[in-house]
C-alpha cells in the first residue's frame, strides 16, 4: 500500500512518456482539426523527432531514373512498379514495408528513406501515398557544372 502511494506520487512529479501530438489536448473531431491545420487557424504539435537513420516515406527523384528495374526485383512487398511509357519507376507507400532494399540497389541512387512517418489516409491510392517524382533528393550529391573551369595551381 505504501509502494503504492509512493510510486503514484512520483508519477505526478514525472515528465509525460507521450508525445502532445497532433494537438495539446484531444480535439473533438480529428478530421475537423487537420482541416483546421490546412487553413492555417490552428497549428500542430510537432511529432517526435526521428533517430538517425529513420526508415520513412520513400522519395524517388525521377528525372535521374535510369528505368533499370533493379528496385522492383528486391522489393519484397510489390510496392514498386514500371511505368513503360516513360520508362520510370512509381512507389506505392501503402505496400512498402520500408526495408530500404531498393535504396540499397539503386545504382544512380535516386531513391531515399524520407524521416516523414504520418502516412495515414483513407484512400491508400492519394496522391501523397503514390510516389511519382519527389524532386531532388536531400542530401545528394550535386551534379559538376559543365561550364566550370578548373582553375590551373599557381605556379611559383
Ligand atoms: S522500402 Fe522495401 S518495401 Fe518499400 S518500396 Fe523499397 S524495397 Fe519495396
Ligand atoms: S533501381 Fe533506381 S534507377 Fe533503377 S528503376 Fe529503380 S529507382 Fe530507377
Amino acid at each position: 500500500m505504501f509502494e503504492a502511494a509512493r510510486t503514484i506520487l512520483k508519477q505526478l512529479f514525472l515528465k509525460p512518456a507521450t508525445n502532445k501530438f497532433p494537438a495539446k489536448y484531444a480535439p473533438a473531431s480529428t478530421i475537423g482539426f487537420l482541416d483546421s491545420v490546412a487553413k492555417g487557424e490552428l497549428k500542430m504539435v510537432p511529432p517526435v523527432t526521428v533517430p538517425p537513420g529513420f526508415r520513412g516515406k520513400i522519395a524517388l527523384n525521377k528525372a535521374k531514373c535510369t528505368g533499370c528495374r533493379l528496385c522492383i526485383e528486391v522489393c519484397p512487398t510489390g510496392a514498386i512498379e514500371f511505368i513503360p511509357e516513360e520508362k520510370k519507376v512509381k512507389i506505392f507507400v501503402s505496400r512498402c514495408c520500408f526495408c530500404a532494399q531498393c535504396v540499397e540497389i539503386c545504382p544512380p541512387k535516386v531513391l531515399s528513406m524520407t524521416e516523414e512517418f504520418l502516412l495515414a489516409s483513407y484512400d491508400k491510392y492519394a496522391d501523397e501515398l503514390v510516389v511519382v517524382d519527389s524532386g531532388e533528393l536531400p542530401g545528394a550529391e550535386k551534379e559538376p557544372d559543365a561550364g566550370a573551369v578548373e582553375k590551373p595551381a599557381e605556379q611559383s
